[in-house]
């Protein structure tokens, strides 16, 4: 099994960056999809990092 990590959805049947996909603002474990331009199944995760900076705001 061949797992590739990019910014972008790679098809792992025929190489193909994926045009439209879910928005990435959603972590999912596991998820099937068509690609675009093969019609070949995959499955693929989304992995989100969020991160939060809080402060106060108070100037003392
Ligand atoms: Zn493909």
């Amino acid at each position: 099994m061949t797992q590739v990590s990019t910014e972008e959805m790679i098809c792992p049947h025929c190489g193909e960056s994926q045009d439209n996909h879910e928005p990435d603002d959603m972590t999912y474990y596991m998820c099937q999809k068509t690609c675009e331009k093969c019609n070949e199944m995959f499955w693929y995760s989304v992995t989100v990092t969020r991160e939060y900076t809080t402060d106060r705001g108070d100037e003392a």
